[in-house]
């Protein structure tokens, strides 16, 4: 059944539909699934990504509310931040990134290149916080001066992650089956939920008999669950519809790793891979460890070969230029 979303607040700030890409030269190197990459990492602002599809929503809802100030947080090298940053700058708004260290990294490449440089450059204004308390004390404070300024504030979750910003991706699950609904699985990274919880909500309503494999990249799989659980009843109350028992979700916490924004040898290499048989480039913290998820799955045979994957690429490619001395060192060990 489609779904019908008009009565919903949207703006249009990107290219749509994203191009749904064979991967042949992946799959054959993957010994079996036929692989597509659906490209949200080329949606036309920004430098792409996923936190796009939640800003249509988001930031309809922000101008409806008159909000000139729009606010809202992440890690250092936030995606989310970034892509809001040049959404406000096309809106014209006034964007504040509310950031805090809270990824286990350092050095002039993660601290001031990738996304910080890009958020500068968009012309957002960054506040860099030591702890979640300073965090706190810190979003207070912006929002109090743009109060004494007279200007009007809207806040955005973490990674656009609530129910307007979910919808979304419920729009993201019905582009995809409109471009191929022959599809066995949809793997996808999980970090806030949204997206996720978005396809899973889409997949719901279309009726469509696809697997959703979600892959953890900061939580655990049951944490996860629950966030995506949570998200799927808030947009379905939002639209009024019911969610159902999501039987088509599995979530996996197996390509973690150490934890969120942490590298692992099996992110390289399948973002070696991903490189060198397609020329599609993965970030280290969300898309290349769904894609170690993805590899790890179809070596251990829980991806069969004769399953049509299509592999939901976020976007995050400034992210990897945060961490290109690792990259470089990563690929130094190989030969
Ligand atoms: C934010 C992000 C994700 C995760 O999306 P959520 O909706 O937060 O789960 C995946 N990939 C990239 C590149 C991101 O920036």
């Amino acid at each position: 059944m489609p779904i019908d979303l008009s009565g919903q607040p949207r703006l249009t700030l990107g290219t749509w539909p994203t191009p749904l890409d064979e991967c042949p030269r992946l799959s054959e190197a993957l010994g079996g699934p036929r692989i597509l990459v659906k490209r949200d990492d080329v949606n036309g602002l920004g430098v792409g990504g996923n936190k796009l599809r939640k800003a249509e929503f988001l930031l309809a809802q922000a101008r409806n509310e008159g909000a000139d100030t729009i606010i809202t947080f992440g890690a250092v090298q936030t995606n989310h931040g970034r892509q809001t940053a040049a959404a406000c700058a096309r809106l014209g708004l006034r964007c504040e990134l509310v950031l805090t260290k809270s990824v286990p990294m350092s050095g002039e490449a993660y601290e001031r290149s990738g996304n910080m440089a890009l958020d500068n450059l968009y012309g957002a204004h960054v506040h860099l916080c030591d702890t979640p308390e300073e965090t706190a004390d810190v979003y207070n404070q912006v929002v109090a001066t743009a109060e004494a300024e007279g200007r009007k504030t809207a806040t955005i979750p973490v990674g656009g992650s609530n129910a307007v910003g979910v919808l979304g991706y419920v729009a993201a699950a019905q582009e995809l089956h409109g471009q191929l609904s022959e599809i066995d699985r949809i793997v996808v990274a999980v970090g806030s939920a949204g997206t996720a919880a978005g396809l899973a909500l889409g997949i719901h309503l279309l009726g469509w008999p696809v697997l959703l494999d979600a892959q953890c990249v900061s939580h655990t799989a049951e944490e996860s669950r629950a966030d995506i659980r949570r998200l799927v009843d808030e947009t379905g109350q939002l639209l009024g519809v019911g969610t159902g028992d999501l039987t088509h979700l599995r979530v996996s916490d197996g390509s973690v790793g150490p934890g969120y924004g942490v590298t692992t040898d099996e992110m390289w290499e399948a973002l070696r891979l991903f490189a060198r048989t397609e020329g599609i480039t993965l970030d280290p913290v969300y898309s290349g460890k769904a894609a170690a998820g993805l590899v790890a799955g179809v070596r251990s045979g829980a991806i069969g070969p004769d399953e049509t994957v299509a592999f939901m690429h976020t976007g995050g490619l400034p992210g990897l230029f945060a961490y290109a001395p690792e990259l470089v060192r990563s690929s130094e060990n190989l030969r």
